[in-house]
């Protein structure tokens, strides 16, 4: 039997629902995608529900699901993911936080949630920050896009039940870390210590005395926010036994990656944003499939646009992937188990994610190729995968990719 490689394509967000001003269209169903109609026609169709029908996922959520991990079981919060997104190294036990430098003043009121928009020179100041000592808590700290960052704890008898010292408003004072449960005294202990250290570390730093000089908003102190611990994920090369890739701009879905052992991939142009490179990502998905048996590719430009609420925008970027879809189509060997679907409907009229349930296709020899004629909400939930759950999807694709495991003899 013929083992295959398999490729999921994650199309951010793309579920919709009908727009009044579509003529009661979605923007899948409105847009002008002859490819992605050709891999509905040509493959197996249904709908999925990423976590469970009506449950409205999280990027992060619904990823960990459709890799196959069960969030209810591994999920306790976004700082564990972006921390690994950033390219923090995190381990099981390792307590996470999201972090913005802010601008406060000598009694640490919160000027500034965003320093200024800071965009530069982050990373130095990260530097001062990473690899301090409190106590026998060791921290990790790394700067993400524009003015936000990762921390990390690492010690013995963290606890992720911690309150945040982001104030989320400015005016304020940084709020101390309380702690939510009788073991979290340590870990609300080593925060205050961190923002103390912290304070006195950046606020003479160079690119603070360079900030002051330009009259820029200084970054003087990290404001620490949503707490989580490094669940223990088993590697996912280990447990479907492939080599991984992943492909993806924004760094909580490259976070979700390496926090399961998939490598990421770097591809010039591909942004994360709507001025990504679509293209780029087909051919460096194609290329990675030369040496992985699995690739993750997220395109996350139709998230963006039903945040936005921009219907047209929306049909544009569908547009753009059906481009892409060409691209690929020309080009995909043919042992490739292709998937298409989305992690969660974003939908204009909503504005962020809801709990609709999104198409899934899958396009590989040997399906049982239906009547579907259109990748679209409406027209996939006639077709022949009926309605899966997000932690159906890789064993349907092993399965067709000759992959799984027998059960029973
Ligand atoms: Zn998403
Ligand atoms: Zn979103």
């Amino acid at each position: 039997m013929e083992r295959r490689r398999i490729l999921l394509i994650v199309l951010d967000g793309l579920g919709d629902r009908p727009v009044k001003e579509l003529g009661h269209k979605t923007p899948l169903e409105a847009a002008n995608k002859p490819t992605l109609d050709w891999f509905a026609q040509n493959g197996i169709n249904g709908l999925l529900d990423p976590i469970a029908p009506g449950v409205r996922p999280g990027s992060d959520t619904s990823h960990l699901a459709l890799l196959g991990y069960d969030p209810f079981e591994v999920y306790t919060g976004r700082g564990p993911f972006e921390a690994a997104g950033v390219g923090i190294d995190v381990r099981k036990g390792d307590i996470a936080f999201r972090g913005n430098f802010v601008t406060v003043d000598e009694d640490r009121n919160v000027v500034d949630r965003r320093a200024g928009r800071i965009r530069e020179g982050t990373d130095e100041l990260a530097k001062a920050l990473d690899g301090m000592k409190l106590g026998r808590v060791k921290v990790l700290f790394r700067a993400g896009t524009d003015h936000r960052a990762a921390l990390v704890l690492r010690g013995k008898g963290l606890s992720p039940k911690v309150t945040d010292t982001d104030p989320h408003e400015e005016g304020v004072p940084v709020i101390e870390a309380k702690p939510l449960e009788s073991k979290a005294k340590a870990t609300a202990k080593a925060v205050n210590a961190f923002t103390d250290k912290a304070y006195g570390l950046l606020k003479d730093h160079a690119v603070n005395k360079a900030r002051a000089a330009k009259g820029e908003a200084l970054a003087n102190l990290v404001v620490l926010r949503g707490a989580g611990v490094v669940p223990h994920l088993e590697p996912f090369p280990e447990r479907y036994n492939v080599k991984a890739a992943g492909i993806a701009g924004v760094a909580l879905i490259r976070g979700i990656c390496r926090a399961v052992g998939i490598d990421v991939l770097d591809v010039p142009g591909a942004t994360g944003g709507l001025d990504t490179d679509m293209v780029a990502k087909a051919d460096a998905a194609l290329a990675a499939l030369e040496t992985a048996e699995f690739v993750l590719v997220n395109v996350k430009a139709p998230d963006l646009c039903g945040h936005d609420g921009q219907a047209s925008e929306k049909i544009r970027v569908i547009e753009r992937i059906d481009q892409m879809m060409a691209h690929l189509k020309s080009r995909l060997p043919a042992d490739v188990v292709l998937a298409l679907t989305a992690d969660h409907s974003t939908p204009v009229s909503v504005k962020d994610h809801s709990g609709d349930p999104v198409p899934v296709t899958i396009f590989a020899e040997g399906v049982h190729v239906d009547d579907v004629a259109r990748f679209d909400e409406r027209a996939v939930a006639r077709g022949g995968l009926g309605r899966i759950r997000g932690l159906d999807l890789m064993p349907i694709l092993l399965s067709l990719a000759n992959r799984a495991e027998k059960f029973g003899s």
